[in-house]
């Protein structure tokens, strides 16, 4: 019966790909590149949507929807921006199936090619600013605070179940604003909405910062981000935001007449996180039982498990069971009571343990006898027996408790994986050794970054925010720098 799961210190990989798949998240599919998100995974991932819309709801944001397609022309407007995403563009070129004459099946009509080719949208800032155009024409049209929920598609070669597919979903935000500073106020203020959300809800914690020059976003003038660190030692970059600067407004003739009526370019940022997320919240808590989840975002956040010989006794458990599903949901907590008489109890439970849910809840005779619940957290593994008139009090306390101890733990493992390195030699023993967050002196220049990415395959993940400047020299040159930024090979 057991999970056979590889364990996380055998292959780190390998787990994550069968845990992903085992837990029945999602699943590859005859597309390359491009997952089948399955209802539990698809739960998981509204669950994060109606946390973070709601987040962006109470900071003035609206939703709204534009076209997949943009047309090649629009892209190519800001010179940087379709410079970064020209590699992995697909495109539209032909509307028309047809049979081939000599029989050989259905081909591309080549009568029917598109007048102008069409990009599968992999961001949409170019078709945004070309209707924002329309859209803002006084300062008294902004601030325009816009988020779509779509899907995205970069050509990506090596993809990797929800941390990097050809086809993704996700949010992209697109403000206009009338100044600099209320721009650049949005961008940070955004990195903070999703460090909050990574942190409260996901319980993942994240350093915040902005990347360097050659890890910004293509386009953009300062790129914000959350950094996570996964169990294996390596980054994941959870979301960015960015300050766009008057690049797409002045690529898309974007003016305003400001208060004196004068004509001015508009200020942009955009901001975006994916189903890279529950990549991130997989790899962060789940052990090599399978998923744990935290109760945030658990479709499942307790399961009642019935322990029966015979209809007589599964009755005499449904009928003690039914008020307490009734006044959990009443509560709002998400339960499912598991009386399929298909399967044996210790399949049920090898199952919801290999699905992260967080409490289980086991009644058998003795326990209808006694007026008690097993009560099993996933997060420790843990069962104690609790009299049936505290259940409730019991299972409300195990939520809040099981979120905080997964955020302390995924806390204390990042904690004790930042090593700060003063030379290039120990910056590359603690690379290969330890792996991490590795915390050094650059000298801020791309040639350095470069080298040490070609020699070792860590990259800057970040320039953290909120830590003081202290001058040291640059470890691999040797040159005078203002601060110390983190490295990390990532995912
Ligand atoms: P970007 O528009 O490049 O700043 O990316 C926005 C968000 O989408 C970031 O949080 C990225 O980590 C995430 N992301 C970028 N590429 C992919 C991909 N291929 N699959 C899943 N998520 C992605």
């Amino acid at each position: 019966m057991g999970k056979n799961l590889t364990k996380r210190s055998e292959d780190y990989s390998k787990w994550y790909n069968e845990l992903v798949v085992k837990a029945d998240l999602a699943e590859n599919s005859g597309v390359r590149g491009c997952m089948v998100i399955k209802p539990y995974g698809f739960a998981i991932w509204e669950k994060m949507q109606a946390a973070l819309d709601k987040m962006f709801k109470e900071t003035g944001h609206e939703n709204a929807y534009f076209p997949l397609f943009i047309p090649k022309s629009y892209l190519s407007k800001e010179a940087s921006h379709v410079e970064g995403f020209a590699k992995e563009c697909a495109v539209v070129t032909h509307y028309r199936l047809k049979n081939a004459e000599d029989g050989s099946g259905i081909i591309v009509d080549p009568d029917a090619k598109l007048e102008e080719e069409l990009i599968v949208r992999p961001t949409s800032e170019t078709i945004i600013w070309d209707t924002y155009r329309r859209w803002i024409q006084s300062y008294r049209d902004l601030p325009l605070l816009i988020n779509q929920w779509a899907n995205v598609v970069r050509w990506e070669m090596r993809t990797r179940l929800f941390l990097r597919t050809a086809e993704f979903l996700w949010q992209e935000g697109h403000t206009a604003h009338a100044t600099e500073a209320e721009a650049i106020e949005e961008a940070e203020k955004m990195m903070r909405v999703y460090a909050e959300f990574a942190e409260e809800h996901m319980a993942v914690p994240v350093i915040q910062g902005v990347k360097t020059e050659s890890e910004r976003f293509a386009g953009a003038i300062e790129t914000y981000c959350i950094e996570a660190l996964m169990q294996d030692g390596k980054a994941l970059q959870a979301g960015t935001s960015h300050f766009l600067g008057q690049n797409f407004a002045k690529a898309f003739d974007v003016k305003f007449a400001n208060k004196e009526g004068k004509q001015e370019h508009v200020w942009a940022t955009s901001w975006g996180v994916s189903t890279r997320l529950v990549g991130a919240l997989i790899m962060s808590h789940s052990d090599d039982n399978g998923l744990v989840l935290p109760p945030k975002l658990a479709p499942i956040q307790v399961v009642i498990v019935p322990i029966y010989k015979g209809m007589e006794q599964l009755d005499a458990i449904s009928e003690k069971v039914a008020p307490l599903v009734k006044e959990l949901r009443a509560k709002g907590i998400s339960v499912k009571f598991d009386n399929r008489d298909t399967h044996k109890p210790g399949f049920k439970f090898n199952e919801y343990e290999l699905k992260g849910v967080p409490i289980r809840l086991a009644i058998g005779k003795r326990d209808l006898e006694n007026g008690t619940y097993e009560v099993a957290r996933r997060d420790t593994l843990t069962k104690e027996i609790v009299p049936m008139d505290d259940v409730v009090a019991k299972i409300e306390f195990l939520l809040e408790d099981i979120q905080k101890n997964i955020y302390q733990k995924a806390h204390s493992f990042r904690e004790d994986n930042i090593t700060e390195v003063d030379t290039y030699e120990e910056f590359k023993k603690v690379l290969e050794e330890k792996g991490g967050f590795i915390s050094a002196h650059w000298d801020g220049t791309k040639e350095t970054e470069e080298k040490i990415k070609e020699e070792t395959k860590a990259t800057i993940r970040c320039i953290p925010l909120g830590t003081e400047n202290k001058e040291g020299k640059c470890m691999v040159t040797g040159k005078l720098s203002s601060k110390r930024v983190l490295f990390a090979k990532a995912y």
